[in-house]
């Protein structure tokens, strides 16, 4: 006996798995489907996602053909992550193409088909095809603005809020105060090294 190898039956109730039920066999027969469901967990990369749960507007369209059920349109949500130079939250609008076939039956090994995804009965998961579409489209680096001059290395202020924003590299006043307070911290005992009092340099 030949044991018959089936795909994991889908589960009807997830919000990503449809029904072409209605649509019934007939090639040319078409189905709008226009819902709103909650995104999968994990839909975006590690510094901005569509957060789970949170809503997809789905606007389909499902089509009979002769090897399956053809699905194309658009999928649309909004991202949510951090803006890679200054840390404030961002958030980007997406609105993605989708088409994929799904087959009635597995095709022969060999054949240009044999990646495509298999109908469950009158089932079909669009999640890895969202996926697929999704979080390519989502920025590797987001920003809260293209012009964002991020924060400042030396003390992590906002650039933006103080554009005159900088530090005096040589003024010998922050040396000084610097002496100073490392000279409070070591109770006197130790004096750090002063580049204005090194000996023995110009003799
Ligand atoms: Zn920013
Ligand atoms: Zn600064």
């Amino acid at each position: 006996m030949t044991p018959t190898v089936r795909p994991a039956r889908l589960d009807p109730r997830k919000p990503l798995v449809l029904d072409a039920h209605e649509l019934g066999r007939r090639p040319g027969t078409m189905l709008r489907v226009q819902r709103t469901v909650p995104a999968p967990a994990d839909l975006g990369n590690g510094v901005i996602a569509v957060s789970a749960e949170s809503p997809l507007e789905l606007q389909l369209r499902l089509e009979a053909v002769m090897e399956g059920v053809l699905v194309s349109g658009t999928v649309a949500g909004t991202a949510t992550g951090e803006c890679v130079r200054c840390l404030d939250p961002v958030t980007e609008d997406v609105l993605v193409d989708v088409q994929e076939l799904f087959l009635h039956e597995r095709p022969a090994e060999g054949e240009d088909d044999e990646e495509l995804p298999l109908l469950d009965g009158d089932l079909l998961d669009l999640e890895p095809v969202v996926r697929d579409a999704l979080v390519p489209s989502l920025p590797f680096q987001p920003v809260c603005d293209p012009d964002c001059p991020g924060l400042c290395s030396r003390c992590g202020a906002r650039l933006m809020d103080d554009p005159d924003h900088g530090h005096e590299e040589s003024d010998p006043r922050w040396s000084a105060l610097q002496a100073l307070t490392l000279t409070d911290q070591n109770d006197g005992t130790a004096t750090p090294a002063d580049p204005d009092r090194t000996q023995e340099e110009t003799n």
